[in-house]
């Protein structure tokens, strides 16, 4: 089975990093992609499962070196896609989670034709701020900001493949699934399995037992 991407996206809350990791925690099908970042450390993150957290010299040396696949500032702080991180589920032939804003998820598309797009709408304003206040991470100014670049994230709603609603965490996954699991059918994805088959079957046809 080919490996390929699939970038997450949605409005700062609607539960993009629960999600991801609720994925790649319940399924081996998934490489979660840890991004390199300038933002500082949240309470409980942790170096290298999170983020990989560096200075913003470190992450200008990274693009000048074109290692990124893809990156953006956000909230006034640099994030990015290690093509590592993409490597490496190629070889463990996973498929790479990404946890990106949507400018990320455009340079993917424009990079991986086959990458898989999802965004994750919180059920309603009032979840959405409730569960922006209940993470406990931002100040109140933070938070504005989180606001203005959850309008923008969400008038891009219409450039994703797929939408999904994450009301409950456990419908969440199993919906992201099923759309993996419908995604992984495509023929492009499928070539080489088809491929003797195909031609077994062509054969078959070709010589005739009438
Ligand atoms: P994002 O990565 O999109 O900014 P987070 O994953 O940090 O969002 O989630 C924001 C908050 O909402 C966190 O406190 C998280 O625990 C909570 N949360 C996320 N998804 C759900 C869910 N399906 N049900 C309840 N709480 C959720
Ligand atoms: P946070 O600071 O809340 O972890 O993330 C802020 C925003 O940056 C989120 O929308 C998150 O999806 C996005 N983000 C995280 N990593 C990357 C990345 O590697 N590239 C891009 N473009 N966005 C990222």
């Amino acid at each position: 089975m080919k490996s390929f991407a699939v970038a997450v996206c949605g409005p700062s809350g609607a539960g993009k990093t629960t999600v991801a990791r609720a994925l790649v925690d319940r399924s081996d099908d998934f490489v979660f992609s840890v991004s390199a970042t300038t933002r500082p450390t949240r309470p409980g993150e942790r170096e290298g499962v999170d983020y990989d957290f560096v200075d913003r010299d470190e992450f200008e040396a990274m693009i000048r070196n074109g290692e990124l696949l893809e990156w953006a500032e956000v909230h006034g702080e640099l994030y990015g896609t290690p093509r590592a991180n993409l490597e490496e589920a190629e070889r463990r032939n996973r498929l790479l989670l990404l946890d990106i804003d949507v400018q990320g998820a455009r340079q993917v598309v424009e990079a991986l034709s086959d990458a898989v797009t999802i965004f994750l709408l919180p059920p309603s304003f009032e979840v959405l701020m409730d569960r922006l206040r209940g993470r406990g991470s931002e100040d109140e100014s933070r938070l504005r900001r989180r606001f203005e670049t959850a309008k923008k994230e969400l008038a891009c709603l219409d450039e994703f493949q797929y939408v999904v609603i994450n009301d409950r965490l456990d419908d969440t996954v199993e919906r992201i699934r099923t759309i993996i699991a419908g995604e992984r059918q495509r023929l492009g994805r499928r070539d080489a399995e088809i491929a003797e088959l195909r031609q077994q079957l062509q054969e078959g046809l070709d010589r005739g037992y009438l």
